[in-house]
């Protein structure tokens, strides 16, 4: 069984096809897909599709940092308030991005602050957006961690060097990789993903972005996870489904665990 630790499920390029795009994402092996919100919005969607097929799919709700100043008022109430629902299994995505300017940065680390205060509160994880912001992300990070300890969450999409994966995961965080570790040019990000301890290593998709090959450029589905798990296994020399099985099993203790 496989994990797509981060799918848009509500994307417009996926919602209406929903049903076809489970159904291969089932026959790919896929077991389980966290939908990652981007608004307020959209978490109440992604509490809706978990509702639709919840054998299948868990919602994270949150507000993406490129989104906090679209963000009406009462959206951050709104969050809070579906976090407190049950079926809601982390906080995100979160974080902070200094490649696009949608959001000033302040805002950006104010929203952050949010989140991983709503992690502290409600004991659900924070799923971590990282863009050309590492050293900001680490200084939070430490800043949360300093004042309550190991913090529960995952890097998403990693793509950042060593030195910040290596500073996280002191931290307590798990480092998640998607597509990008199929392209040519990233030996970066499978130099990184070589190194990450096999209790802390997830995969994702970040559907509908970032398809890994050979469907880059093409909208991107969980059933796609397969391909960059199994670059993940070449990357680290185990047989793909003892990746499979590993990366599932840590999906598990950081979004579904047992009280
Ligand atoms: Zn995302």
């Amino acid at each position: 069984m496989l994990t797509d630790t981060h799918a848009h499920l509500c994307d417009e390029r996926l919602r209406g096809q929903l049903p076809g795009v489970l159904d291969r994402a089932r026959a790919a092996g896929v077991g389980r897909i966290i939908c990652v919100a981007t608004t307020a919005a959209d978490s109440a969607e992604c509490l809706a599709v978990a509702g639709e097929y919840p054998d299948l799919v868990a919602p994270t709700v949150g507000v993406h940092p490129n989104h906090a100043a679209e963000a009406a008022d009462g959206d951050w109430d709104r969050v809070v308030a579906l976090a407190a629902d049950p079926a809601v299994v982390a906080l995100g995505e979160t974080g902070l991005d200094r490649h696009w300017d949608f959001t000033p940065f302040d805002v950006q680390e104010d929203w952050f602050a949010r989140h991983l205060t709503l992690s502290r509160a409600t004991g659900k994880p924070v799923v971590i957006h990282c863009r050309e912001a590492d050293a900001d992300v680490e200084r939070m990070l430490r800043a949360d961690f300093d004042r309550h300890g190991p913090v529960r969450g995952v890097l998403h999409s990693f793509c950042g060097s060593w030195a910040t994966a290596e500073a996280c995961l002191a931290m307590g965080l798990y480092v998640s990789f998607a597509g990008m570790i199929t392209y040519k040019t990233a030996d970066n990000v499978r130099e990184v993903a070589g190194r990450v301890p096999s209790d802390r290593l997830l995969v994702e998709t970040d559907c509908p972005f970032l398809a890994p090959v050979p469907f880059r450029g093409k909208t991107n589905e969980p059933a796609h996870v397969a391909l960059t798990a199994a670059e993940l296994a070449r990357v680290r020399g185990l047989d793909p489904d003892s990746l499979f099985s590993l990366t599932s099993a840590n999906a598990a203790r950081l979004f579904f665990p047992v009280s």
